[in-house]
């Protein structure tokens, strides 16, 4: 029996502590500590790290806190539209989904369509038919509307910038993007991102949490990797997959890998972010660029730790 491990994000940003009041902490704690429980319980059970990251993922999307399901930010036009992934690093299968609207759990749908689908990305309105045909939840625009978000989207359109959620304003930063890694008993690996992307975004852009090998990635033979930040400089640098390529070509560790690429290669091309990884034998690392970023990681033998500034 190896080690077993569960990493999880809450998205990256300029948060600092000074635009928190102690309620908006103790808030952010316990959701992130509800998301590592929800996956820790199922590896605990020798459950696999599939469904653990699944399950970490859908309680963050269910917490208006974060920018994810419930809490998805504005696009251009108003409306939600949410990307979301996930990859088993077992077999290298993998179910996307992006530019999905109404969509409770667009994980869920990831997975489904991993699970049920021929294809490995489905997009818009041909994702939302398939989640229909699949008796995936939907919710009603209003359960994605929050004053605060659209509050956020009036203040960026304003001064026309497209805004990484927890950047939109200093002194008023409230959510992220989620994500999931694990390291199951058996060492296996898997890894979840979802998204609503970022404020003011245009409406069809996709980002890089719903792209295989950008904003998530996992494969068994080296690591699982959930990326949060600014979408497009993660897709350029294929971040994801260039730390599972820096421990298979190099032999980099994991930490080695992600620093990298977060502190290196990202950071030239003004790629603002972090990212979670877990390796094959359980080790986790929580690697950001930006001043913070809501994070947390529970392992078997006892670590346990969240947080969320530097
Ligand atoms: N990476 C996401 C995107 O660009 C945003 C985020 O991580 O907050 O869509």
């Amino acid at each position: 029996m190896s080690k077993f491990t569960i990493a999880i994000h809450g998205g990256a940003g300029t948060i600092s502590k000074k635009s928190m009041t102690p309620e908006k902490e103790a808030a952010y704690f316990k959701a992130l500590n509800d998301a590592l429980d929800a996956g820790y319980r199922i590896l605990e059970k020798k459950g696999d790290a599939l469904d653990a990251v699944k399950a970490a993922v859908i309680e963050l999307e269910n917490n208006i806190l974060f920018n994810a399901g419930k809490g998805s930010v504005f696009t251009n036009t108003g409306t939600h539209e949410m990307d979301a992934s996930i990859m088993d690093g077992k077999d290298l299968s993998a179910g996307s989904v992006a530019a999905v609207k109404n969509i409770r759990n667009p994980v869920e749908l990831a997975y489904t369509v991993m699970k049920k689908s021929e294809h490995v990305f489905l997009i818009g309105n041909g994702a939302e038919e398939f989640a229909k045909q699949n008796g995936i939840a939907f919710e009603p625009d209003e359960y994605f509307y929050s004053e605060f978000r659209h509050k956020q989207l009036l203040k960026t359109k304003k001064s026309n910038e497209i805004a990484l959620d927890h950047s939109v304003d200093p002194d008023d930063k409230k959510f992220g993007t989620v994500g999931a890694v694990a390291c199951d008993v058996n060492g296996n690996l898997a890894a979840a991102t979802s998204t609503g992307g970022m404020t003011n975004k245009q409406f069809g852009r996709v980002g890089d949490s719903s792209i295989i090998g950008a904003g998530t990635y996992a494969n068994n033979k080296t690591c699982a990797i959930s990326c949060t930040g600014h979408g497009e400089p993660f897709i350029k640098a294929v971040a994801a997959y260039d730390v599972s390529c820096l421990m298979e070509y190099k032999g980099f560790s994991l930490e080695k890998g992600m620093n990298k690429v977060v502190m290196k290669k990202l950071l030239k091309i003004d790629g603002e972010g972090g990212m979670i990884g877990v390796d094959a034998k359980g080790n986790a690392a929580l690697v950001f660029n930006s001043k913070g970023m809501y994070r947390g990681f529970y392992s078997s033998d006892g670590k346990r730790e969240v947080s969320i500034y530097k």
